[in-house]
């Protein structure tokens, strides 16, 4: 992990919901966030730190009313981890470079590449379009 801030760090630099998200491990509502329907190529990056975690072309509609990828942008970009919060088991993505909670991996996407779909937050990103810069 590259980038540990305290808590309140991160609570300057974060709006409240991408907090209770990004670092309390929150989940947005579903059909809620502003890149579920984003179609344009390029990379999404951490909301926290900025790391690429996914990129648009692993990226499909699951239907789940989360953005949905097949695969990481790179292997060493999140760090997955055992969830049993709430007396399920599941597996929780993080970001590698920050630490903060982007949202879930299943492996219930058969249709896909992977099988695999990571489902993530939207608040957890930013899209960075390829060829724009911001
Ligand atoms: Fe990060």
């Amino acid at each position: 992990m590259n980038v540990d801030l305290s808590d309140d760090e991160w609570k300057d630099k974060l709006t409240p919901e991408q907090y209770r998200i990004l670092r309390e491990k929150g989940t947005e509502t579903a059909f809620s966030g502003k890149l579920l329907y984003e179609e344009g190529a390029g990379d999404f990056v951490c909301a926290a730190c900025g790391a690429v975690v996914f990129k648009s072309d692993t990226k499909f509609d699951s239907g789940s009313g989360w953005p949905s990828f097949y695969d990481p942008a790179d292997t060493s970009a999140v760090r997955l981890l055992e969830d049993t919060s709430g007396g399920i088991h599941r597996v929780e993505v993080t970001c590698a470079n920050c630490g903060s909670h982007l949202g879930h991996v299943f492996n219930d996407a058969p249709d896909q590449p992977t099988g695999m779909r990571f489902c993530i937050n939207s608040a957890s990103l930013n899209f960075k379009e390829k060829g724009v810069s911001s």
